[in-house]
């Protein structure tokens, strides 16, 4: 995924070319050096030694969650972990039903072929899939016309592991089809700090225990968030510093890059105060809310939403977003009087139940 609209967000958890170097070095490899996601590595390794001690291809798994949280990096530990290749491609980039039959016929007993965005598949190509990834077969049709015959060719027993942002977009049959379904949640503040110690030492840039947490602090629990600061902080340091990174250095620098203390930057705002000074707080439709900055509406729900949700600044109900008193608070804007959502009568109010009318 690429950041079309805003290509020069330092938080933006979305993939930037100038992170495929880093990706590479910081990418761990092995389970045990996954920090974080606790429940999803227990639950992981249980497959997999399952699979390993049946001798058999793991089951095809499925992670989502926001961009930015480590969904790849687990798709390679997987492969390293069963100790098979990995073939990389990802649903917008197979087009045909026979870009994802080469594929398919080229992949050996045990291989995981990752699909990231596998929401993007099209329909035809899922078509594919399906029996693929149910019985290993593969089902084409040889010449034109009348003359065409159905062909059935078997396949090796392969294991798919997908990718997504969006599972809601994901068709129930293909959902089906995945045995395991991982959710992948923002990493807790510790983890992320961990992340961060791991990255400046294979930066080899020093970085004292509050440069760390600040951060930290500020990476939305997004560990791709935290890499890129961390690199952004680096230079700030060698700059203007002595080249290390402490508290103050790392809070110069990331108050500089107009990031604030909760990780939030301009598009965050921006979003929020639409919604508050345009929409007298909401509800209003996501739509609306991109085209009354300018925005692109699925970047808005990608990378913006599910941060500002999980802070409580945001609330969705069945008539749009919410700004909440959070959200309110944090911009230093003053609460309007009482207002209801008048659609959903039993919903409490915007502000609570106890606020004076
Ligand atoms: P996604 O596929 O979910 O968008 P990636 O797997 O590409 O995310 O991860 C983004 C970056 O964050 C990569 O550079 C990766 O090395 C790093 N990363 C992700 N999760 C972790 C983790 N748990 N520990 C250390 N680094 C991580």
């Amino acid at each position: 995924m690429t950041d079309k609209q805003t290509p020069n967000r330092h938080i933006s958890p979305q993939r930037k070319s100038e992170d495929r170097g880093l990706d590479g070095l910081i990418r761990p490899q092995r389970l045990a050096e996954f920090t974080g996601q606790e429940k999803l590595k227990t639950n992981l390794t249980i497959l997999i030694e399952a699979a390993k001690a049946r001798e058999e291809p793991l089951d095809h798994v499925l992670f989502h969650g926001p961009p930015g949280l480590g969904k790849t990096t687990l798709a390679h530990v997987v492969a390293n972990e069963m100790n098979v290749n990995i073939r990389i491609t990802a649903g917008p980039a197979i087009e045909r039903a026979g870009d994802l039959a080469a594929i398919l016929t080229n992949m050996r007993a045990g291989d995981i072929l990752f699909i990231d965005e596998v929401h993007r598949l099209g329909r035809a190509v899922e078509e594919i899939l399906y029996p693929a990834m149910e019985d290993f077969v593969l089902d084409i049709v040889v010449g034109k016309g009348p003359g065409a015959k159905n062909v059935r060719l078997k396949l090796p027993k392969f294991t798919v592991v997908g990718a997504t942002t969006r599972l809601a977009l994901l068709t129930a049959p293909l959902r089906a089809r995945f045995g395991a379904v991982y959710r992948m949640d923002f990493y807790e503040e510790p983890a992320i700090e961990a992340i961060v110690n791991r990255g400046a030492s294979l930066l080899a840039v020093a970085c004292d225990p509050a440069g760390a947490k600040e951060i930290a602090r500020r990476s939305r629990g997004t560990p791709r968030v935290a890499l890129r600061l961390l690199r952004r902080v680096r230079d700030y340091v060698q700059v203007r510093a002595e080249g290390e990174i402490t508290g103050e250095t790392a809070v110069a620098a990331l108050n500089l890059m107009e990031i604030d203390n909760l990780g939030l930057d301009d598009l965050d705002r921006r979003v929020l105060r639409a919604i508050i000074e345009k929409f007298g707080g909401g509800p209003v439709g996501l739509d609306t809310i991109a085209a009354s900055i300018s925005e692109e509406a699925d970047t808005i729900m990608d990378v913006v939403e599910p941060y500002l949700l999980q802070l409580g600044f945001l609330e969705r109900t069945a008539r749009g977003r919410m700004a909440t008193p959070h959200a309110y608070q944090h911009l230093g804007i003053a609460l309007p009087g009482r207002k209801t959502d008048n659609n959903k009568p039993n919903q409490p109010t915007l502000f609570g139940d106890n606020e004076p009318s």
